[in-house]
């Protein structure tokens, strides 16, 4: 097995494993396994600092940014796609087959969405029943300060759909402190479960807008509104997997055990910055790095391809390549949840260098010298 130090799914810990493996009971009839959701879904909004209900849906993390297109898109709504990145200007395509007609606002994808110019853009066009936006980007590693965009949003009486599928855990996000209606997570990024389930946040206000749609939501499994009254109602739309929501409620136990979650993934995220820049590597951002991955361009004359494969052979070390407009161009390193840990951020640099000498690229320093230094 390689270690996976990709852009997610992460390392999954023992103890997430064995809950796992726990006896099952009937999820759909039995009220203990009712009573377990429920109150997992209360971590969940303790977790994001909000009162907001937390669903947990079975599916990946993309089932959550299609559920919520699904939900709120009406034939012929205008929604806002922020795009500086590929994950955000995917959101037309899902807003595009619920009917909607997606209008891009799109940056450069070197750099976080500047709220100036959103600001400048929705004085002239803010006739948009919802915005799209992505916290990490993490083809490119940008971090989008989502907070601030859903307020100003807001300000018009736009709502805010946000993915923070590769944020949220590693990068503090404070939900009663924005305007945010539906959040997007996945279980298989810094959260550090396997890949199966998608967890969303939804507002009051998003449940209102579901509510008072003209046309019913073309959907079942990514109809948000059949959730709502689950636990009153004693009924999911489907069969929960219970084993999934086992393993991500001792994932989430872990998360809340660990006190210092977010400076380590930002100190680890800094000192492989510094490593990388030292070494002579170009960072494929100029400025906005998330810190849960780190993208990095690949030197010329020799192939993403190559570099992946080198690292996987000779270091049994797997890194993440890209795909779309990045394909081929950057090489990325995920470091969030439970690869947020300095001995595997070193181990993995130092077979980035060895990977890189061995196919002729000049590394100029240490890098795994001096990302220990800094850390
Ligand atoms: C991982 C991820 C998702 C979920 O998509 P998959 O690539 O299918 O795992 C959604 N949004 C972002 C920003 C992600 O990083």
């Amino acid at each position: 097995m390689y270690k996976i130090m990709t852009a997610g799914p992460t390392q999954v810990r023992e103890n997430v494993r064995m809950a796992r493996s726990q006896e099952c009971t009937n999820p759909d009839l039995d009220q203990e396994f009712f009573d377990f959701y429920r109150e997992t879904c209360g971590l969940l909004s303790k977790a994001l600092h909000t009162e907001n209900e937390a669903l947990i849906l079975g599916g990946e993390g993309i089932l959550g940014l299609e559920a919520a297109c699904a939900s709120l898109t009406e034939p012929g709504d205008r929604v806002l796609v922020i795009d500086n990145g590929i994950f955000g200007k995917g959101f037309s395509d899902f807003v595009r087959i619920y009917g909607g007609e997606p209008v891009l606002f799109t940056t450069d994808y070197h750099r976080p969405v500047e709220v100036e110019a959103l600001s400048t853009y929705l004085e002239k066009d803010h006739d948009f029943k919802y915005a799209t936006v992505v916290h990490c980007d993490t083809p490119s590693g940008v971090l989008n300060d989502v907070e601030t965009i859903s307020k100003i949003l807001d300000t018009y009486g736009i709502m805010t759909v946000a993915d923070s599928v590769a944020g949220m855990f590693g990068e503090p996000l404070n939900l009663s402190d924005s305007k945010i209606d539906i959040l997007c997570g996945g279980s298989q990024k810094a959260l550090s479960a396997p890949p199966g389930l998608t967890m969303l946040w939804v507002s009051d206000r998003a449940f209102r807008a579901m509510e008072a749609r003209k046309t019913p939501i073309a959907g079942f499994y990514a109809n948000i509104l059949l959730f709502k009254d689950y636990y009153e109602q004693k009924a999911f739309p489907y069969t929960m997997p219970i084993s999934d929501i086992k393993g991500l409620r001792t994932a989430l136990d872990n998360f809340f055990e660990d006190q210092e979650v977010y400076q380590r993934h930002a100190r680890i995220a800094d000192a492989a910055r510094k490593a990388l820049t030292a070494g002579g590597i170009k960072l494929y951002l100029e400025s906005g790095w998330s810190n849960t991955v780190t993208v990095l361009e690949v030197p010329e004359g020799i192939t993403d391809q190559q570099l992946l494969y080198g690292m996987e052979k000779d270091y049994n070390i797997m890194i993440s390549g890209c795909f779309d407009v990045l394909a081929g161009k950057v090489v990325r390193i995920g470091h969030m949840g439970e690869n947020a840990d300095p001995q595997k951020v070193s181990e993995t640099l130092a077979a980035l260098q060895g990977t890189l000498e061995k196919l002729g690229a000049q590394v100029s320093c240490d890098m795994a010298d001096v990302f220990q230094q800094a850390i």
